[in-house]
């Protein structure tokens, strides 16, 4: 899967409409320019990194799905 270093340095803020470069907290990040909460991937590429899961989902890893769960 190609994925160049841009995606390490940078995550996808909707409101931004793009990668941006964010603060990074415990279990969200930050958009340095907007302060909206940033996603890894865009739509598009989650979509892409997805696909890439489902083929990979034989091994029995537990996706983690409610990340914020623990917070209280
Ligand atoms: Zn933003």
């Amino acid at each position: 899967m190609e994925r160049p270093d841009y995606y390490n340095d940078k995550k996808f803020c909707e409101n931004c409409d793009g990668y941006v470069n964010y603060l990074m907290g415990l279990d969200t990040s930050w958009c340095v320019s907007c302060g909206e909460r940033v996603k890894l991937y865009s739509p598009v590429d989650w979509d892409n990194f997805r696909e890439h899961l489902e083929t990979r989902k034989t091994r029995g890893g537990r996706p983690r799905k409610n990340p914020g769960k623990e917070s209280a």
